[in-house]
């Protein structure tokens, strides 16, 4: 399964916040196996929205939102969808309600704005969100997939875990498993020549990433989740190998 995460969100833009929720689902994505072929982020602004959901639809099956999820009228990352597929949204009743016992148990006014909030695309499924108001949902029509989630990171962080990757390990059989080896003291120029052979491989892939004051090598494998085993063993492998040419790497965690 091709992915695309686009991020809505003009404070992205302009710099004014880090995307984490971006790196946070890349991990998790990889994690599973779904393929991540592209990022995007763009402003608060219906028609740039739109652009890019026609966009990333025509080159993945599955598409993540995050943000754009609240009660007021620059939240729009729903209508959008709700005109890109021609579907309505409803307000959700079972979330309604909690929202309305959320505000009354802190002594607030339900605001205005708490229907649009609880609301979800029709014939969606619900993705619960613990620690906010907004919900989340999937909805799939003609073979593309729509994960929405909201922007606040706590909001998203345990709705990825709790809801979304549960749902998406029921599409994806596969895994990716990756291990990564630091090497210092030898250019990356001079790591990618006597690699090369490495480098040149598919699955595993082999990759060098400079950094600060040392290289690392990142062996990743993918294969069907029932093979974990073997994926390891591989991957365990070209870490040995890559060992004998480089006695003093150090493997990392990351
Ligand atoms: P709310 O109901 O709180 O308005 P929302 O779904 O409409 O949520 P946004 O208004 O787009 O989400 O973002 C809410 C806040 O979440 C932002 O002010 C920002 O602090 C944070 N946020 C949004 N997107 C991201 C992101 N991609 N990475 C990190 N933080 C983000």
């Amino acid at each position: 399964m091709k992915a695309e995460i686009i991020c809505v969100g003009t404070e992205l833009l302009v710099g004014d916040i880090v995307n984490t929720n971006a790196q946070y689902i890349s991990e998790k994505l990889t994690s599973i196996g779904v393929d991540l072929y592209y990022q995007t982020t763009v402003g608060d602004n219906f028609e740039r929205v739109k652009n890019c959901i026609e966009a990333a639809f025509n080159r993945v099956d599955l598409v993540i939102t995050t943000g754009g999820l609240g009660p007021t009228g620059d939240d729009i990352t729903k209508e959008v969808i709700a005109e890109y597929f021609n579907e309505e949204l409803e307000v959700s009743e079972s979330h309604y309600k909690e929202i309305v016992k959320i505000y009354e148990d802190r002594g607030y006014e339900v605001s205005e704005g708490s229907e649009k909030e609880a609301s979800i695309l029709k014939n969606s499924v619900l993705l619960k969100n613990q620690n906010g108001y907004a919900p989340g949902f999937f909805y799939e029509k003609e073979n593309k997939k729509i994960i929405v989630l909201p922007g606040p990171p706590k909001e998203l962080t345990w709705m990825v875990d709790n809801e979304v990757l549960p749902l998406l390990s029921k599409y994806s059989d596969s895994i990716l498993l990756m291990k990564t080896l630091e090497i210092t003291g030898v250019p990356e120029g001079e790591i990618n020549d006597r690699l090369k052979k490495y480098c040149d491989m598919s699955n595993p892939t082999v990759a060098p990433y400079a950094k600060n004051k040392c290289v690392h090598m990142r062996i990743a494998m993918k294969g069907p989740r029932n093979n974990i085993e073997n994926i390891k063993k591989e991957i365990e492998r070209i870490a040995e190998e890559i060992k004998n040419i480089y006695p003093h790497v150090v493997e990392i965690d990351k």
